[in-house]
């Protein structure tokens, strides 16, 4: 490979700062610029994880990382080998950024302020003499030679380069895929990932606020199946297994323009046979008292109530009266409970997108572009997203340092 002196970095997100360090690490040398749209850069590190910004996972196992991302998990495999959820906790610490994860895997700054990132990658920036430029949208990117020509909007000299690390991210109002599809890159239509579920109709949504740690989550026609924690929210269902399931059904639920219907399993337990039995021991432990008030399974109260009404179960009813059929309703009940979905709205304006760049057209062992040598991909401008849990921070990370690299 000849030697690199001038590369330019599209885009000043957390994978366009990552690739333009990245490119500095590895080819001191070089000259790096890193052009931004807007009049700020890190914008969504800043509003991230609710202003904490959760900076990665804590699962160190490259199996389990993968299957986080609905999206790229498997392609993802080999980089996360040069570049994982660990290098990323060690790189930020030993820049003087403590890290703390939480029970459930997320990663973020002891100081739970998205601005100990911001401000680490900048001093990070400035240290390697990287130069940052601000409002400068990029329109077009034509090969010269073996040179890299660069328009940027509302100037009329172009700019060359010997390689460029677009990084733009994944929103296509923001960045337009237009200029990138002219160099021929297939993109998958962008869609929206993380989302709750609208259900206006349904009555259950007059318990707000309630949670269940272990639900099962069906939507049978789209073959989508998680499980998890789950909110009752006033619009429908959030929490853990309704955005994973979001995601990994993103392009489906978008094709049936989110209308489907869903299934939930309460109770975290799938045999019929072993929940018949539970029920059956509480009513010989508990004659005389109603179902209403004498809950079989540890659910909360409220849900316990809605779904004894749900199956038009009277109130007054005493487990010793409950038939057998009743019960064996109830339990179907448990295990499979419909709710019709229609629409979605976005999770705390966190979105991500599914789509974008097809890692088809990207080599794998360096980010570069197939058709274009010297083109390099980074971030959520490719078709790579993951769940919540600082997963799609990691795939920035990683995509940012091996593109940066440059080569193998
Ligand atoms: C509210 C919110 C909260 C989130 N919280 C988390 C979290 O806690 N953990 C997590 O892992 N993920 C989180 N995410 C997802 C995560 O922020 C993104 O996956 C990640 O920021 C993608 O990084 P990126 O650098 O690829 O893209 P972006 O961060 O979108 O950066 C792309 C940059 O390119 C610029 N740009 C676009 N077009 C051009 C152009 N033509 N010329 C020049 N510049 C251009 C844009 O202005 C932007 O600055 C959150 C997302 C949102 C919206």
């Amino acid at each position: 490979m000849k030697e690199i002196n001038n590369v330019a970095v599209l885009g000043g997100g957390a994978a366009g700062f990552f690739a333009a360090l990245s490119v500095k690490k590895h080819h001191p040398q070089a000259k790096v610029i890193l052009y931004e749209k807007t009049t700020k850069v890190l914008a969504k590190v800043k509003i991230s994880g609710g202003g904490r910004c959760n900076v990665t996972n804590s699962d160190s196992d490259i199996d389990a990382l993968c299957m986080a991302y609905p999206r790229g998990g498997k392609q993802l495999r080999n980089l996360f080998y040069r570049f994982n959820t660990t290098d990323t906790q060690e790189w930020f610490e030993s820049r003087g950024i403590p890290l703390k994860s939480e029970a459930d895997g997320r990663v973020f700054p002891v100081s739970n302020k998205s601005q100990s990132i911001i401000d680490c990658l900048m001093q990070e920036a400035e240290d390697l003499g990287i130069d940052l430029y601000y409002n400068k949208t990029i329109t077009s990117l034509k090969k010269d030679g073996i040179l890299w020509n660069l328009s940027i909007k509302d100037e009329a000299a172009t700019k060359n380069f010997n390689a460029v690390v677009i990084a733009t991210g994944g929103n296509p109002k923001i960045s337009g895929f237009d200029w990138i599809k002219t160099l021929n890159h297939k993109i998958i239509a962008p869609v929206p990932s993380l989302f709750t579920f609208n259900m206006p109709n349904e009555k259950i949504t007059e318990l707000m606020g309630v949670t269940v740690e272990n639900v099962y989550m069906k939507i049978k026609k789209h073959g989508i199946e998680v499980s998890g924690p789950l909110l009752i929210t006033h619009w429908g269902m959030s929490g853990p297994t309704i955005l994973k399931g979001s995601a990994f059904g993103a392009q489906k639920l978008a094709k049936c323009e989110y209308q489907f219907e869903l299934l939930i399993n309460w109770v975290g337990e799938k045999n019929t046979t072993i929940l018949f039995n539970q029920l059956q021991a509480c009513a010989n432990q508990n004659p005389q008292k109603t179902l209403f008030n004498q809950k079989a399974f540890s659910l909360p109260q409220r849900l316990w109530q809605f779904l004894v009404q749900k199956n038009n179960i009277p109130q007054t009813k005493k487990w010793i009266d409950l038939s057998k059929k009743e019960g064996r309703r109830f339990v179907e009940c448990l295990v499979n409970d419909k709710y019709l979905v229609s629409g979605k709205t976005t999770f705390k304006d966190e979105f991500v997108t599914c789509g974008g760049v097809s890692l088809s057209s990207i080599n794998l062992k360096t980010m570069e572009s197939k058709t274009s040598a010297g083109l390099y991909f980074a971030g959520e401008v490719l078709n790579i997203d993951g769940i919540t849990g600082g997963y799609n921070f990691q795939s920035a990370w990683t995509t940012g340092f091996v593109a940066g690299q440059l080569k193998t």
